[in-house]
């Protein structure tokens, strides 16, 4: 064997199982979604046979539908298979979609390079009672075919070894439309190419005839010579006429290779078919969305799991006789959610840790102030931050779930349906639904979308939806709203999660009727079928999650932690200051004088107006500090109480004593959540925004935060304002409305004028 390492590229149609076969060759955990557009980059890792020893890379690209440069996806995977020269392609087919993943092949053909089918998704196909003939698909379609499953890796080391076997010999392309009605034409286009000395030159010659955009960039004289083979009906109709021919030849010859009736024929739905009925239905779509996310948060945060205890069942004496699990597994209020329980069990063994900790080191005479500041760190930081950790895996898994399961792919197509009306394409609704996990990959897979300003909006709005690290603020914010005004802390979730989307959709269409007004290339969405969840790719997700929410408690957070404690215990001279509340939890002192109370009330006016500035009292400041410190990381809003209040029991008493209207402590939470994101999103959205646009966005984020945060104080605590904020917010979109209509109307004439010259 030569010492050149072997490389093989994954093409084909989005959600054939492209990632999952990736991952099932390499053991890679690569991003594995079940709607279209999960990958927007190539990806390479190895494959090792575990008999042989032999090697090879493998390279994950982008789905594509075809070969034509009308998406940075399609870009991105033909480039990668003409310029870096991959030695074989598998092109992973959706057996359950032949007809329309075989469209690419006939693309793919044309090129000099080995190619493979591996055709995928056999277990579904034989579920529905079909089978495809491989050898026979391989005769007609010229090339190796293998059947396998990449869930249950099935032939995948078969698909290899003819992979390894295709890629050692070399092969010419050939086109299905060497039977049709240009085939002269295309010869001809395909020797002027072969002369010039190009490669893959039937592949170019046809693009040429195509009239490609990239070709026409790349090699105009050759495009201008090319086309001019054809007559001027013919160099309209071409790319038409040549899909045509591909569809007409993959029915005519390809198709026969598949055995068997669908067992739901054609005029009868699918499983599928049926749920999504119900499903996207126009009227229920909503409110089954809703639903689910109430679910999700009732399972993570309810204390009075399925509401029994409110209806009437005596937890205080159903249990009696059986003390030791009460507060673990329910209280007298009622059954406690599995997130809650996790919790319980967390909190009790950090809690059990740090007590014994503090033990020691109080019997062997560690000065206060050293016990003051390892408590700080250790358990105000570190514990308490790894306490919210299982309520946001709890999320995290519930939301996995309706991803995997392709569920997310309808709540996507029905916010499409919303968007279209204003103008919108809902392709965008994917990557901000993705946020929901984290900002940070949310924003690059905006690649996806077509334009800048499509990018730029979709990145500007992912900041509003509730990550799992605002997850923690949400947390420990409902604690206190729970005990001012009793409000279930699932219902509080559920809100924050949907402040989110429709501030998202409120702001998307200002923006498109405003600053970023373009014309925006229809987009279809494919509905995925639904699909088992993967289990095992679930939990290494959640296990990868955990791991960075660790590594991030245990670096950013105690740092803050140290240096909140640091400058909150000293004065300005160094001067030492005992901790806020009593070994009781009342309030003692309020850290007056102390460093960072001084700088947080210089701070402190700009937040008066939102009702968590200097309008309140003792622990007040502590307001501001968690919302400056959120903008590095949001898990340090909930940090920040903590360690101030002296440990999460009490950060209710804390806030509370502050004197905060429910107003205020709304505005605070919703500020927090929408404001600028943390320090990664911040350098992901430098990266992925367009050029000048970083600071826009950073005043668009403050802008939007501070005004709807305003809003939702007013209206809480003045319900009278209500009358002025309503037809403010009519009178803004009515204005941005004209506005888009005039521009429009411009432009409109403007483009007649130039063409009356
Ligand atoms: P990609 O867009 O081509 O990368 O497709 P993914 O690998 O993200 O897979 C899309 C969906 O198809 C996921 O939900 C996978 O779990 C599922 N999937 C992939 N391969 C198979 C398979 O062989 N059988 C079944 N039943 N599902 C599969
Ligand atoms: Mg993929």
């Amino acid at each position: 064997m030569d010492d050149k390492k072997i490389v093989i590229a994954l093409a084909g149609n989005p959600n054939s199982g492209k990632t999952t076969l990736f991952n099932s060759l390499t053991g890679a955990t690569a991003y594995v979604g079940n709607w279209p557009g999960v990958t927007v980059e190539k990806r390479q890792g190895t494959y090792r046979n575990k008999k042989t020893g032999e090697t090879c890379e493998v390279v994950d690209l982008p789905g594509i539908y075809s070969l034509s440069p009308y998406t940075p996806e399609e870009v991105i995977s033909r480039d990668f298979i003409l310029e870096e020269k991959p030695d074989v392609v598998i092109n992973v087919i959706d057996a359950t979609n032949l007809e329309r993943n075989l469209y690419m092949t006939t693309q793919i053909l044309e090129m000099d390079v080995p190619v493979i089918l591996a055709l995928n998704m056999t277990d579904v196909l034989e579920k529905e009672g079909q089978s495809i003939d491989a050898d026979e698909l391989s005769a007609s379609l010229g090339c190796p075919v293998v059947s396998v499953s990449a869930l249950h890796r099935r032939n995948l080391d078969i698909l290899i070894t003819a992979a390894l076997r295709a890629g050692r010999t070399s092969r010419r392309g050939y086109t299905v439309l060497e039977n049709g009605k240009y085939k002269e034409i295309i010869a001809k286009a395909r020797d002027i190419y072969e002369h010039r000395g190009v490669e893959n030159p039937l592949y170019h010659a046809i693009k040429a005839l195509e009239n490609d955009e990239v070709e026409l960039a790349r090699r105009p004289e050759d495009v201008k010579e090319v086309r001019a083979l054809l007559n001027n009906k013919e160099k309209e109709d071409f790319e038409a006429d040549t899909a045509d021919e591909r569809y007409k030849y993959i029915t005519g010859n390809y198709v026969k290779s598949r055995h068997g009736q669908k067992v739901s024929a054609a005029e009868k739905l699918t499983p599928s078919d049926k749920v999504d009925r119900i499903m996207t239905n126009r009227f229920l779509a909503i409110p089954i969305f809703l639903i689910a996310l109430f679910l999700m948060f009732h399972l993570t945060f309810a204390e009075d799991f399925l509401y029994l205890g409110k209806m009437g069942v005596p937890f205080s004496t159903c249990f009696e006789g059986n003390p030791y699990f009460e507060g673990l597994f329910w209280t007298e209020n009622g059954i406690n959610s599995i997130g809650v329980i996790i919790a319980n069990l967390v909190n009790g063994i950090t809690g059990w840790i740090w007590g014994s900790i503090e033990n020691g080191l109080t019997s062997i005479g560690t000065p206060d102030w050293a016990v003051g500041l390892l408590g700080s760190v250790i358990n105000d930081g570190f514990f308490a931050v790894i306490g919210f950790l299982p309520q946001i895996l709890c999320l995290f898994f519930f939301f996995s779930l309706l991803e995997d399961s392709g569920y997310m792919a309808r709540v996507a197509f029905v916010f499409d349906r919303i968007f279209r009306r204003a103008g919108l394409s809902g392709r965008a609704f994917i990557p901000m639904l993705m946020g929901y996990g984290c900002g940070v990959p949310a924003m690059v897979n905006t690649r996806t979308l077509n334009t800048d300003k499509e990018r730029t909006q979709t990145i500007r709005v992912i900041a509003f939806f509730c990550c799992g690290a605002k997850v923690a603020a949400v947390a420990a914010v409902a604690g206190v709203l729970a005990a001012k005004v009793g409000w279930n802390a699932e219902l509080i979730g559920l809100s924050m999660y949907l402040v989110g989307i429709i501030l998202a959709v409120a702001m998307v269409i200002l923006m498109h009727w405003t600053t970023q007004r373009e014309k925006v290339p229809p987009f279809i969405m494919e509905l995925p079928a639904y699909h088992k969840p993967q289990w095992k790719a679930l939990g290494i997700h959640m296990w990868d999650k955990t791991k960075d929410f660790v590594k991030k408690a245990s670096t950013v957070i105690i740092l803050a932690a140290v240096l909140i404690w640091v400058f909150s215990n000293f004065t300005p001279t160094w001067q030492y200051i005992p901790s806020l509340v009593d070994e009781f939890g009342e309030p003692l002192a309020d850290y007056e004088g102390s460093i960072l109370k001084n700088i947080c009330q210089m701070i402190s006016p700009v937040f008066f107006p939102l009702g968590f500035g200097n309008n309140l009292s003792g622990a007040g400041w502590s307001l501001t500090l968690a919302s400056s410190l959120g903008l590095v990381a949001k898990e340090l809003v909930a940090d920040a109480f903590i360690t101030i209040a002296g440990g999460a029991d009490a950060v209710e008493s804390m806030v509370l004593g502050t004197g905060i209207t429910t107003g205020g402590l709304l505005a605070f939470l919703i500020f927090n959540l929408t404001t600028v994101p943390c320090f990664a999103a911040v350098a992901t959205a430098k990266a992925e925004l367009p050029k000048g646009q970083l600071k826009w966005t950073i005043l668009f984020w403050l802008g939007t935060s501070y005004v709807v945060s305003l809003m939702v104080r007013l209206v809480f605590d003045y319900v009278w304002t209500l009358a002025i904020i309503i037809p403010a917010i009519v009178a803004i979109f009515v204005c941005a409305y004209l506005w888009y209509r005039h521009a429009c109307k411009k432009e409109e004439l403007a483009k007649l004028a130039r063409e009356a010259n």
